[in-house]
């Protein structure tokens, strides 16, 4: 501003002296113009071939100012830049330390970055897997299923596809728009121990069932004889005889158990006919339910069938059945029923007998879990019925559903997804 008065004050004068005050202000005005031009092209040259840290040319008056300013506003920006840098290559030198793998995905489940371990565990390659689909690389279809189904909330276990000596653990989590986070836990060890469990549970079932049917044998002899070795040790042999047979159940169940858990999936996928299935379960518990007299209604729908092991499903759905007739009154109601939806088939057994606590619903699958342990010895239940039918759901993709009110009843019901049905027409 100050420059500008000056060049009009020095033009007033020129204009006095040659009495041309027009041509005077067009000079002087020109030659203001002129050394603006020649300021921004210095700014544009500098701009334009400046090193990272060159100063910026010697300005005078407005346009210093402005290649200060300039100046300042880009070394600012290359100091949060650099701490930035900084801030990401200590995220990347720690993940890159981890033992466990951590990969980037994007929303469709492409590669776009992992750390070391990764390359370890499931044998991705630098650079060449970068962009590719993951389960392209990671070509389980348990992990297919799990990475489309899009629900995360569990994590999965897998045999590494590096080495299947390990065991993995996937847990991925999303964020942003819809990209994932990988972690991938090396749980061998862990994994050995649980099927140590398994094995050791498996074994003494098995040694246990030989000297069973031995000991069986000879009291059912023993007692057929009573009366010739004597009689008052009738009571004993009952006795011994009747937890004889509950600890044959108990193994037998126990065995039972360690066969649902050493595969995830049914061997047989055929679909059965839930409805006859029932009815046989049917008559089974009136039997059971013997002298009690249960009213047990049955409605199935003929038409809809169930994929999957009629044998598993028999125990499932036989312990649900028993359990009702084992825990209601005499000549109380039981209903059975078979149906389905567009969100599924559902079995549900529905009695009006003592009912469950809600605290306990939540643990009642637990192995050996019992409302009552007094009561349980009594209906000679072996407190791994509910445990065995949790099971038999898990392989068949369903879930199980319990609501209870104390003195009212209990139902239990059994979801199974669309995809586990066939409908015959
Ligand atoms: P159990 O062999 O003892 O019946 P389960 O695993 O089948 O073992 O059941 C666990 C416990 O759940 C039982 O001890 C019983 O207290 C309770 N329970 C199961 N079904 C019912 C039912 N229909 N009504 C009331 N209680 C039940």
């Amino acid at each position: 501003m100050r420059h500008l008065l000056l060049i009009l004050l020095a033009c007033g004068l020129l204009g006095l002296i040659s009495g041309q005050y027009a041509w005077a202000l067009v000079l002087g005005l020109g030659a203001y113009l002129l050394w603006h031009i020649k300021q921004l092209l210095r700014l544009h040259h500098w701009l334009r071939t400046r090193q990272p840290d060159e100063a910026p040319p010697e300005g005078y008056g407005l346009w210093g100012e402005v290649f200060d300013n300039i100046y300042h506003l880009q070394r600012r920006d290359q100091r949060v830049r650099g701490r930035l840098q900084a801030v990401i290559d200590r995220v990347q030198e720690s993940t890159a330390a981890l033992r466990d793998a951590v990969v980037m995905l994007d929303a469709d489940g492409n590669l776009e970055w992992w750390n070391h371990a990764a390359e370890q565990l499931l044998g991705l390659k630098t650079p060449q897997d970068s962009g590719q689909t993951i389960t392209n690389l990671v070509r389980h279809p348990g992990f297919k299923e799990y990475f489309e189904t899009g629900n995360f909330q569990e994590p999965l276990d897998l045999p590494s596809p590096a080495d299947d000596r390990k065991q993995l653990q996937f847990q991925i989590t999303q964020y942003g728009n819809r990209e994932h986070l990988m972690l991938v836990r090396d749980v061998t060890r862990l994994h050995l121990l649980e099927q140590m469990r398994k094995d050791f549970i498996a074994n003494v079932s098995h040694e246990l069932r030989t000297p069973l049917t031995v000991i069986a044998g000879y009291l059912e002899t023993l007692l057929d004889n009573v009366e010739d070795v004597n009689p008052r040790w009738l009571r004993a042999l009952q006795q011994m005889q009747q937890q004889g047979a509950r600890m044959q159940s108990l193994l037998n169940d126990l065995l039972l158990l360690a066969k649902l858990e050493a595969t995830d999936y049914p061997s047989d996928n055929q679909p059965v006919a839930v409805d006859l299935l029932l009815l046989s379960i049917k008559n089974d518990a009136q039997a059971l339910s013997g002298s009690r007299n249960h009213r047990i209604s049955l409605e199935a729908d003929a038409s809809l069938r169930l994929k999957g092991s009629e044998a598993e499903l028999r125990s499932a759905f036989s312990n649900l059945v028993f359990n009702a007739v084992k825990y209601s009154p005499e000549d109380s109601e039981i209903r059975i029923r078979w149906w389905g939806d567009e969100l599924g088939g559902h079995f549900s057994v529905a009695d009006s007998g003592i009912g469950i606590e809600a605290k306990h619903l939540p643990r009642l699958t637990e192995r050996f879990y019992r409302v009552d342990s007094s009561r349980a010895s009594s209906t000679g239940g072996t407190g791994l019925g509910l445990a065995i039918v949790k099971h038999v759901l898990l392989r068949h993709r369903a879930r199980l559903d319990i609501s209870s009110v104390m003195g009212k009843g209990s139902t239990f019901t059994c979801h199974f997804p669309l995809q586990q049905l066939n409908r015959r027409n």
